[in-house]
């Protein structure tokens, strides 16, 4: 793999996407591009995407409770204008592969309004503040969440919520990844998508005392994280978290709450 970028290289691939995203689709009012020029322009936007997602740090974001094995994924810990961010995957990368229990991966994200970066390519989604799980999901055959803490270097911290499973459960039955609004699925020898919009739980505890809800402590120097349960007599630190409990949408600088999954069929598959 190529070298993890720094914090400079990765504000300057962050900036020059922004600049030539800006500079291919100048808007309405302004002149028209010459078609070369957009695609000079949208090469050299891509070769900075594709640099920065190759260069990303791959970063342990959790442990499995089945076989222990390390989650490892890509991720941006200098805040909300990396493309990592983004609702919407604008190109393919390579993720280490996860473990054969691996389900899904949700988050929260804690964040500070005064820091949000204003030039952003994209709207991120990047959860609720306080970690949270989806009933839905604990009462699909032997699941299990396993909560983490990421810290960020700027903004956060942000929180992954892994579902594992030793049981293979169809991919139309899980949930949009963390940042996501699509569940894409196989069917007909094709790929579709939906939408789960099944309500959140904030209150961890009673997951936590069944052990339905796990966690790591990312921090503690452990390779791979040890993953801890309550019935081992542990205090588990993420219950009662402060933060909003809400779906936060961050565009441009500010920061708004989109409406609560509700568990109600969403547009367009209620037609
Ligand atoms: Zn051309
Ligand atoms: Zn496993």
């Amino acid at each position: 793999m190529a070298d993890e970028l720094t914090q400079k290289e990765r504000d300057a691939l962050v900036r020059r996407a922004f600049e030539r995203n800006g500079q291919r689709f100048p808007g309405p009012n302004a002149p028209a591009l010459d078609p070369h020029e957009f695609h000079r322009l949208s090469d050299d936007f891509y070769l900075a995407v594709g640099d920065y997602f190759d260069r990303l740090p791959r970063r342990v974001m959790s442990a499995c409770p089945y076989c222990g094995e390390a989650l490892v994924r890509s991720f941006d810990p200098w805040g909300f204008d990396g493309l990592w961010w983004g609702l919407d995957a604008i190109c393919t990368w390579d993720e280490p592969s996860p473990c054969d229990h691996f389900r899904v991966l949700l988050g929260a994200t804690r964040l500070n309004e005064d820091e949000l970066p204003t030039d952003m390519l994209m709207e991120v989604q990047p959860g609720p503040e306080p970690p949270f799980v989806v009933p839905r999901l604990l009462g699909l055959p032997n699941m299990i969440a396993v909560v983490g803490e990421l810290k960020m270097l700027r903004g956060g911290p942000a929180y992954p919520i892994v579902y594992y499973s030793d049981t293979e459960i169809e991919p139309i039955q899980l949930h949009q990844e963390w940042r996501r609004n699509m569940l894409w699925f196989p069917k007909d020898g094709e790929s579709q998508w939906t939408y789960a919009n099944d309500p959140w739980d904030f209150e961890l505890e009673p997951y936590v005392q069944a052990d339905q809800l796990r966690w790591v402590l990312l921090d503690a120097g452990e390779d791979p994280p040890l993953v801890r349960k309550a019935s081992d007599g542990e205090t588990c630190p993420f219950i009662g978290l402060p933060g909003e409990r809400e779906k936060q949408c961050l565009s441009g600088g500010a920061r708004s709450f989109l409406p609560m999954p509700d568990g109600s069929v969403p547009w367009p598959f209620d037609d």
